[in-house]
C-alpha cells in the first residue's frame, strides 16, 4: 500500500512561511490534504496567486490537494493604533464606533462594528486579543462603550474582540465575505469554512450565495461560540462538515468545558455522517520550536482516537518557523496512533436508504477480509462520504469519480483516497480500469480481495451491487 495512506487528514493554513511554490510542493509531498486560505488577512490578488502556486506545485509533485477558503463572518476587530496601548488592572478603557471620536480622557480605540454599543450591556465581559485582556463594561452610550480592565496587557492594531454569550447583530455573511467568496469561486475553491456559525440559517444563506455564484463548494461550519454550540444539531444537518474552532471557542465558553464540547461535536457529526475537523493550537509551540510539547502530542492523539476526520494547522504553517516539521509531526503521530484505535464500525450513524445500509455491510466485509479496501464509484461524492463516516479502521476507501470538483472534495472524509478517471459506458470496464489503476500505482498488490460498490445492469434494470473482486 502506498506510503500516503492515512485515515486522518491534515489541513494546513497558508501564509508567509508556506506560500512559495517550493514550500507548497514540500507540504503536499509531506501529506497535506487541504490548504486553508484565511481571509482575515488576505487580498484577492493573494488568493489568485496562492491558487496558481498550489495547482502548479500539486501537478509538479503529482499529488492532489484541496483548497478551503475561510471567511470571517461576524467578527469584530479593533482599529489601527499608532503604538500598542498598555492597560493595567483597574484602568478605564474606551471602545468607540468608527464614525465617533474618542472622549479623550481615557485610552481608546475604534471598533469596526457600529452596533457594538447596542449589543453590549453594563456588566458584559469584553475580551481583547484572543482572550488575553479581560474587561467589563461599566458605562455606554450610542457610540461608545467604557470598560474597566480586569486583566492587563497591550492592545495593538486590529485585535479580535470576543463577547462571550452576546448575540452580535452582524449578518452571518458580510459584504466582505461575499466579495472574498466571489474571488475564491473564480479560482475554483473546493470548500468554504464560515466563521462563527450560530444557526442553520447561516449555512442556508451561504449556500444560496454560492449557488448564485455557480459554485458547488462544500460548506464547513466553524463552531466557535455559545450559539453555535447550542444549535449544533441543526447546523450539522445543514452543513457539509464542521470545524471545532477551538481558538475562539475556548474563549467564548468556559475553557475547562472545551474537551467536552469537542467530544460532543465529534459525536454529533459522526451521527449525521458529516466530516469534523479539529482546529487550533494542536502544535502551537512549534511556531517557535522544532519539537512539540508532550501535551500537544497527547492532544493530537486524542483527536485521532476520537476519529476526527482531519486535524488542522494554523499559525504553525502561516508564520511559524517549522511548517514542514509540523506536518511531519502530525503524520508521525497519526501513523503511531491510528493502528491502536478500536476497529468498531460507527454505530451512531443514521443510515436511511437501502444503498447506504449496504455500505455498512461493505465496511464489515472489508474488515473481515483484512488487508482489503473498498472501491466505490461516485459522481456526487455521497457514497464516499458515508463510507468515510462508517470509520472502518484499516480499510482504505478508494473513491473513483469522473467529476473534477467532487474529486478534490473527497480529500476531507476519514480514510477516503480519491481518484479522477473517465467512466466507461460499460460498468464492468470501469471496474477493470479502476482495479488496474490501483495496481499500477501500487495502492494494492495482486491477490488482494477488494469490496466493490457499483451499479450493474440486470435485465435492462440498473441495480446496486456489492461485489468481491480479486486483484489480478
Ligand atoms: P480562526 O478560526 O483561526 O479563523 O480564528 C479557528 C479558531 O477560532 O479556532
Ligand atoms: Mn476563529
Amino acid at each position: 500500500m502506498s506510503d500516503y495512506f492515512r485515515h486522518t487528514k491534515i489541513i494546513a493554513t497558508l501564509g508567509p512561511a508556506t506560500e512559495s511554490k517550493e514550500m507548497l510542493a514540500k507540504l503536499i509531498t509531506a501529506g497535506v490534504d487541504i490548504l486553508r486560505l484565511n481571509m482575515a488577512h488576505a487580498s484577492h490578488q493573494w488568493v489568485k496567486d496562492a491558487m496558481w502556486f498550489i495547482r502548479e506545485a500539486s501537478s509538479e509533485v503529482g499529488r492532489h490537494v484541496a483548497v478551503m477558503m475561510d471567511v470571517k463572518g461576524p467578527e469584530i476587530r479593533t482599529g489601527v493604533v499608532d503604538s500598542p496601548i498598555e492597560v493595567k488592572t483597574g484602568d478605564r478603557f474606551e471602545f468607540h464606533i468608527e464614525s465617533a471620536t474618542a472622549t479623550g480622557d481615557v485610552p481608546a480605540v475604534s471598533v469596526n462594528y457600529p452596533g457594538l454599543p447596542n449589543d453590549l450591556e453594563v456588566g458584559t465581559t469584553v475580551l481583547v486579543d484572543s482572550g488575553i485582556i479581560r474587561m467589563r463594561v461599566f458605562e455606554k452610550d450610542d457610540s461608545r462603550v467604557r470598560c474597566e480592565v480586569l486583566t492587563p496587557g497591550k492592545i495593538g492594531s486590529k485585535r479580535h474582540l470576543n463577547l462571550p454569550g452576546v448575540y452580535v447583530n452582524l449578518p452571518s455573511l458580510t459584504k466582505k465575505d461575499e466579495d472574498d467568496l466571489a474571488a475564491g469561486v473564480e479560482v475554483g475553491i473546493d470548500f468554504v469554512a464560515l466563521s462563527f456559525v450560530r444557526q442553520a440559517e447561516d449555512i442556508r444563506i451561504l449556500r444560496r450565495y454560492l449557488d448564485k455564484l455557480g459554485s458547488s463548494a462544500k460548506i464547513i461550519a466553524k463552531i466557535e461560540d455559545q450559539a453555535g454550540v447550542r444549535n449544533m444539531e441543526e447546523i450539522i444537518r445543514e452543513a457539509d462538515g464542521v470545524m471545532v474552532a477551538r481558538g475562539d471557542l475556548g474563549i467564548e465558553i468556559d475553557y475547562h468545558k472545551l474537551p467536552l464540547v469537542q467530544t460532543d461535536l465529534v459525536h454529533a457529526c459522526q451521527a449525521e455522517g458529516k466530516p469534523v475537523i479539529i482546529a487550533t493550537h494542536l502544535l502551537e509551540t512549534m511556531i517557535h520550536s522544532p519539537m512539540p510539547t508532550r501535551a500537544e502530542i497527547s492532544d493530537i492523539s486524542n483527536a485521532i482516537r476520537e476519529q476526527a476526520d482531519a486535524i488542522m494547522l494554523s499559525g504553525e504553517t502561516t508564520t511559524g518557523a517549522y511548517p514542514l516539521e509540523s506536518v511531519q509531526v502530525m503524520k508521525n503521530i497519526i501513523q503511531s496512533i491510528e493502528p491502536s484505535v478500536g476497529g468498531d464500525i460507527n454505530r451512531k450513524i443514521k443510515l436511511h436508504e437501502p444503498k447506504a445500509k449496504m455500505l455498512r455491510s461493505a465496511a464489515v466485509l472489508a474488515q473481515e477480509l483484512g488487508k482489503s479496501g473498498i472501491v466505490v464509484f461516485t459522481r456526487s461524492g455521497f457514497l464516499a462520504y458515508v463510507l468515510g463516516a462508517l470509520r472502518a479502521r484499516g480499510v482504505p476507501i478508494y473513491a473513483f469519480t469522473d467529476v473534477q470538483p467532487i474529486f478534490r472534495q473527497l480529500l476531507l472524509p476519514w480514510g477516503v483516497e480519491p481518484f479522477l478517471i473517465k467512466f466507461s459506458d460499460d460498468p464492468e470496464q470501469t471496474i477493470l480500469d479502476a482495479l488496474d489503476y490501483l495496481k499500477r500505482k501500487k495502492w494494492v498488490d495482486p491477490g488482494t480481495w477488494l469490496v466493490v460498490i457499483t451499479n450493474a445492469l440486470a435485465n435492462d434494470k440498473i441495480v446496486d451491487t456489492l461485489q468481491l473482486r480479486e486483484v489480478e
